[in-house]
């Protein structure tokens, strides 16, 4: 059993994974930077540790530190949240070898998906259908035999890949070569590893994701997909649950598609298979081994707290729920309210003078700001997640129009005023977008 959990994160998922402990009677321990000791998961926590000074890499990316803590408190398990060390098979390791639980999946899961190519054959082999492209590392002396095989456009995408980096379009035979060595050239210095790939480049597609929960006993259930097309610069802006484009056959078969998947690993924990979607195919992009930011509108939809169920099977005590009882029930939308200017995306850190939070049935903020809460400019500009479920998508829609207008956060420029304008877009409104939709109707946004 798990009494002590440390939460190695901050922001709205610190508090996000707290309230889940509390729910479950587990005594919680927050870690902060110096920058952070005023921030709500400090304040609501049991127990709270200092772990360095402001730089992530100082404090919440301190492995050290953050062992140290876990030995101080008596923490028997850590939540690593998303970003940080939450795909760490490093930090996996070193927790289990000092006898701490990490929340996640194994070591050995999460180095297998955090490499896209090794990803990539693993889920070939799992029987999920991937984006047709180069069966390895693709150099530049053998680029040219590849890409004619896959056909043109192709894609060019680091193995070490994240945040969309290190990826370039080559839209004919001439363009090849410059995008392979920008690609490899970016890699290296994004991620220290130069080793690229090749993918057949999607025109229109939708990004699509299914959310699996594994027991790492062989049990896994999906929870659905989510849809995450709206994106800029490759961060997600607003999800969906359900996709518009999909329909109950096609959710049920690529959800089971996944949770078989998922069976044959022997999955631990929350996990997220992504894929692009065009033309009625799915295509695998990548799995990520961990909570993602917009798991509320799957919890919206399915009436399950993902928290609890990698809590539960974290302690070895299985899933809540079986495939056949979890029920899809209405829409949910999450906006992103991130502290930066709604045109430009510039990050405005600064105090927030005046905060309101709406309410009403259907509404969750996951939010860690408050009046007088100052934002550091050290991480990222997420400040809190606005998610709205109604019984359909209209109904979901309308409901989120009357919730931004009640939303208030003085002080700084959030990006809420964006989704006031999305919210009233035809195509939004018929949910006809793909991943491309939002950079190309951006006014006034030519910095892409
Ligand atoms: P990262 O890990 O860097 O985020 P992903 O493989 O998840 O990389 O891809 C990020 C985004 O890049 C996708 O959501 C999609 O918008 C775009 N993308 C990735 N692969 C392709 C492809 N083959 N064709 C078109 N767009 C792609």
């Amino acid at each position: 059993m798990i009494s002590k959990i440390l939460i190695a994160n901050r922001g709205e998922i610190a508090l996000r994974v707290l309230r889940a402990c509390k729910e479950l009677g587990i005594a919680t321990v927050a870690v902060h930077s110096t920058a952070d000791s005023d921030a709500m998961h400090v304040r609501l926590a049991d127990e709270s540790v200092c772990i360095g000074p402001p730089p992530s890499r100082d404090s919440y990316l301190n492995i050290h530190q953050i062992v140290a803590a876990c030995e101080i408190t008596g923490a028997d398990a850590v939540h690593p949240g998303y970003g940080f060390l939450s795909e760490n098979a490093k930090f996996a390791d070193i927790l289990e070898a000092h006898g701490i639980t990490f929340i996640g999946p194994t070591a050995e899961h999460i180095r297998l998906m955090g490499d896209k190519i090794t990803a990539k054959k693993t889920a070939v082999e799992l029987g999920i259908p991937v984006v047709p492209g180069s069966p390895g590392e693709v150099l530049p002396e053998n680029a040219l035999e590849i890409a004619r095989e896959i056909g043109f456009p192709v894609l060019i995408k680091a193995t070490a890949g994240g945040g969309g980096r290190g990826m370039k379009v080559a839209k004919t035979e001439a363009e090849l070569e410059e995008a392979v060595s920008t690609a490899r050239s970016e890699a290296l210095a994004a991620f220290g590893n130069d080793a690229v790939y090749m993918e057949k480049y999607l025109g229109k597609p939708r990004h699509i994701e299914i959310q699996v929960v594994g027991d790492g006993e062989g049990n896994a259930i999906h929870l659905g997909e989510r849809d995450c097309s709206l994106q800029r610069r490759h961060q997600k802006v607003w999800e969906e649950a359900n996709s518009p484009a999909l329909d109950v056959e096609q959710r049920m078969k690529i959800g089971q598609i996944c949770a078989d998947a998922m069976k044959k690993m022997k999955y631990r924990g929350a996990g997220t298979v992504e894929f692009l979607y065009e033309n009625g195919e799915f295509y695998f992009i990548e799995m990520n081994t961990r909570l993602q930011v917009e798991h509320p509108i799957t919890e919206a939809i399915t009436n399950i707290d993902l928290v609890h169920e990698q809590i539960r099977v974290a302690s070895g005590n299985g899933l809540s729920v079986t495939q056949d009882e979890i029920q899809f029930q209405g829409h949910a939308i999450e906006c992103r309210i991130n502290a930066e200017d709604p045109r430009t995306f510039v990050p405005s850190p600064g105090t927030i003078t005046h905060f309101h939070a709406p309410g009403g049935l259907g509404v969750r903020v996951d939010s860690g700001a408050y009046a007088g809460y100052k934002i550091p400019p050290y991480y990222d500009s997420l400040i809190g997640k606005l998610i709205v479920h109604g019984r359909t998508r209209a109904e979901c829609m309308m409901r989120l129009r009357r919730v931004l207008d009640e939303f208030v956060v003085d002080g700084i420029k959030t990006t809420l005023p964006l989704f006031q304008e999305l919210v009233d877009n035809p195509d939004i409104l018929s949910g006809n977008y793909d991943i491309h939709w939002l950079e190309n109707h951006l006014a006034g946004d030519k910095s892409h």
